[in-house]
């Protein structure tokens, strides 16, 4: 009989060299919660809490959503848990936060946008947050999604501590927010790069056109520039730098956002054994190197061949 001799996941992300990476799962919904605990995450990177409101035709009271949201929380009983405000618009519409007919949705009113409008919604969903965090024994983040500008993240930080809510942070999902991320984690605890949409708008490719698949591949020189500037910038102010779109969910990819210095990679629980075990395959230090033949390739297709190697 042949033995395979390939590292096996154990329940923790761990380099060949022992270096642990916090890997995180992203849930929407109580089952997803229980599955990522059954299949070993640490904690949840990014609990999207609109999945929890898409046939809400109203805005839930704030009992509904206390209970939503301990549902999830619940199951992470003495686990981080990073609860992502909600995303609403462009490919996740909410009946009840439509912006109404905008020609670019995807480039509208959608995520924290919309609580500008209406800054009463985004207090009422902190304070549902900070009421169901109460209750539970999870160690409760809040974050906010499509962020522009440091002074929109200064803003939400502050409703967020307003709430009671003691870490708050923000998703880095466009090149704005990417390239002026100094400014922009020192308005916050920490900050999430939300690789689906930065992809999407780095390239100006919208994520939901198979045509431009190509432009949205996560291995895009461009992307993994913002991403390493990022983890760098964290690196220099102490904060932490964390992924959590579907990019950290190939196990290659997750190597090369370690070996930049990501601090956490949250992913669909599906992917967490496939990930632990390939991010045992090399030590930090080679990692690290990955990450740099990777983010210097000309091209996408270049990027993931010298990451291979
Ligand atoms: C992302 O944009 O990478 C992300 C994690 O957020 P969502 O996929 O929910 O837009
Ligand atoms: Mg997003």
């Amino acid at each position: 009989v042949e033995t395979v001799d390939r590292p096996q996941w154990t329940g923790a992300g761990r380099t060949a060299d022992d270096r642990p990476v916090t890997l995180l799962a992203n849930v929407g919904s109580a089952e997803d919660a229980a599955a990522a605990v059954r299949a070993g995450a640490h904690g949840s990177g990014l609990f999207r809490t609109e999945f929890c409101f898409l046939d809400a035709a109203r805005e839930p009271d704030a009992e509904a959503q206390r209970v939503a949201y301990a549902a999830v929380l619940g199951e992470f009983a003495g686990k981080p848990v990073v609860v992502r405000t909600l995303d609403a618009g462009a490919d996740k519409p909410l009946p009840f936060l439509d912006a109404g007919g905008e020609p670019n949705p995807a480039l509208g009113v959608r995520g924290l946008r919309a609580a500008f409008e209406r800054p009463q919604l985004l207090d009422a969903q902190l304070a549902a947050i900070a009421a169901a965090a109460g209750d539970a024994d999870a160690e409760v983040s809040v974050m906010a999604p499509m962020v522009a500008t440091a002074h929109e993240a200064a803003w939400f930080a502050t409703r967020a501590r307003a709430a009671g809510l003691r870490r708050a942070g923000v998703m880095v999902e466009t090149p704005a927010a990417a390239l002026c991320a100094e400014e922009l984690l020192d308005a916050v605890d920490f900050v999430s790069i939300g690789t689906n949409d930065l992809a999407q708008y780095t390239t100006a490719a919208d994520r939901l056109c198979g045509a431009l698949a190509e432009l949205n591949d996560p291995w895009q020189p461009a992307l993994l520039r913002l991403v390493d500037g990022l983890c760098r910038a964290g690196r220099e102010l102490g904060k932490p730098v964390g992924i959590c779109g579907e990019a950290a969910a190939d196990p290659l990819l997750a190597g090369v956002f370690t070996g930049m210095g990501a601090t956490s990679l949250s992913m669909t629980s599906a992917a967490l054994p496939a990930v632990g075990a390939g991010l045992a395959e090399r030590t930090a230090q080679q990692w690290a190197a990955t990450a740099q033949r990777a983010r210097s390739a000309p091209d996408a297709r270049t990027a993931r061949a010298r990451a291979a190697e």
